[in-house]
């Protein structure tokens, strides 16, 4: 028995599951597949826990992967959704929930001038792309190995995400037409961006990038990176996208932006500006956003884009987050990965803790990770048995040692002492772990 944890009623949900919907789950890490055994089915989340069809309780270290950054059925949110929902759910018009959502985003965010709200995040980077090009009149794009920007065709090539989850260099599916416009390169390595507007003078559109990674674990910008793609882009023409569906309005009121200051031409979001509904959004300089329908020839559209639900939760959400509920997150951060250094150490596992603002993860290696190569060297088979020994104490970390743990606001001195109490087993269990 790989895994001292019975979860009868996940597992009967996940049989049903399985017959009706391929791998029994809507997106596929959720499958538990890199890890193995049960995906634990949830019923209810509050604050920083989450509790499973069984009735076992688990401090949440995923966060829905990021939305929930004051916690899970925060009373003000829930209480903007019933009244948005009470007045209807889509009227396919306009209506001022999502005027004052964008005017939030612009408020934050010095470089978004205009932005057009979408659903998904997917959407937003698929949308952004094409109005690069639709812009530029350009068509290659240039991509980062290990940074993930949905399952946009063009932008699945290298991925991160579930895609470097099952280690798939590329899908079935997507054309060679549709990627033979992307350039693949390695991340954090300028040189090669150069080298790659050096050979394709006045005919890439726009360089997309995580603003900083997450999706192959957290591997931060080196210093100047950002900045050397920004200017890389602005000497061929080409717009600098900076993809902040992660860290917008998580990592700090403005994002990555907020910490790092370059000046992208577009930018896209999504997760926590959503509050756990589906909305997300693309947007920047003005004159490029003029090229969108109805104004401009670029056509983009949604039925439910801006819905008035989702609009009403996200901004109720952005609302509540200020200067303190970011100092707050960053510091129950900062403890979460003192205790996992600590209990790692204890037990002489190699590991860095790599950090964006309060993102982080952990991985198993002795060497700084700043690539996907290095993602993919740390000794994944570490995390399995790790995973496992922190969900049998009750601690739901991401399910693949390729992704970001997310806090909350709500992640308060009870919760981190839970989580605090499982480290020093599971950190036994990484060091016992065997290829
Ligand atoms: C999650 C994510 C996306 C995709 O968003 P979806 O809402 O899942 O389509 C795109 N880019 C980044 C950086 C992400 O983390």
């Amino acid at each position: 028995m790989p895994f001292p944890y019975e979860a009868p009623v996940s597992q009967t949900l996940f049989d049903r599951a399985a017959l009706v919907t391929p791998g029994g789950v809507n997106s596929p890490v959720r499958a538990f597949r890199a890890v193995g055994g049960t995906p634990r089915f949830m019923v209810s989340g509050a604050g920083p826990y989450l509790t499973d069809a069984d009735g076992r309780e688990y401090v949440d270290l995923v966060c829905s992967w990021g939305p929930m950054l004051l916690g899970h059925a925060h009373p003000e949110v829930i209480a903007a959704v019933q009244e948005a929902v009470a007045r209807g759910t889509s009227f396919g018009t306009p209506g001022e929930g999502e005027v004052a959502l964008a005017e939030e985003i612009v408020a934050r965010i010095e470089p978004v001038e205009q932005v057009r709200l979408v659903s998904s995040g997917t959407e937003a980077t698929m949308s952004a792309i094409r109005l690069a090009r639709g812009f530029t009149g350009r068509a290659k794009v240039v991509k980062f190995a290990g940074c993930y920007h949905g399952h946009v065709d063009a932008l699945l090539a290298a991925a991160g995400s579930g895609v470097a989850t099952f280690g798939l260099p590329d899908t079935p599916g997507v054309t060679g037409a549709q990627t033979g416009d992307t350039i693949v390169l390695p991340y954090n390595d300028i040189e090669a961006v150069r080298a790659a507007f050096a050979a394709h003078p006045g005919e890439i559109a726009c360089v997309i990038t995580e603003a900083s990674p997450g999706n192959m674990g957290v591997v931060p910008p080196l210093p100047g990176f950002n900045q050397g793609l920004a200017d890389a882009c602005r000497a061929d023409g080409a717009l600098y996208i900076s993809d902040e569906v992660m860290t917008g309005f998580r990592v700090s009121k403005a994002g990555w932006y907020g910490i790092d200051g370059v000046k992208p031409d577009l930018m896209t979001f999504g997760k926590v500006m959503g509050g756990g509904f589906p909305a997300a959004a693309f947007g920047g300089r003005a004159d490029v956003m003029g090229r969108l329908a109805p104004v401009g020839p670029v056509y983009q559209a949604g039925t439910l884009s801006g819905n008035p639900v989702a609009t009403a939760a996200g901004l109720a959400q952005l609302r509540l987050l200020d200067d303190a509920a970011y100092a707050k997150v960053d510091a129950a951060s900062a403890e979460v990965r003192g205790l996992v250094t600590r209990a790692l150490d204890k037990e002489s596992v190699a590991h860095r803790v790599q950090v964006a603002g309060n993102m982080f993860s952990v991985f198993f290696t002795d060497r700084a990770v700043t690539d996907y190569e290095g993602a993919k060297a740390q000794q994944a088979f570490r995390y399995t048995p790790f995973f496992h020994a922190m969900l049998a104490a009750g601690v739901y970390l991401p399910p693949s040692a390729f992704e970001s743990w997310f806090l909350s606001t709500a992640h308060d001195g009870a919760a981190i002492e839970r989580v605090a109490a499982a480290l020093p087993g599971a950190a036994r269990a990484a060091a016992e772990a065997s290829e």
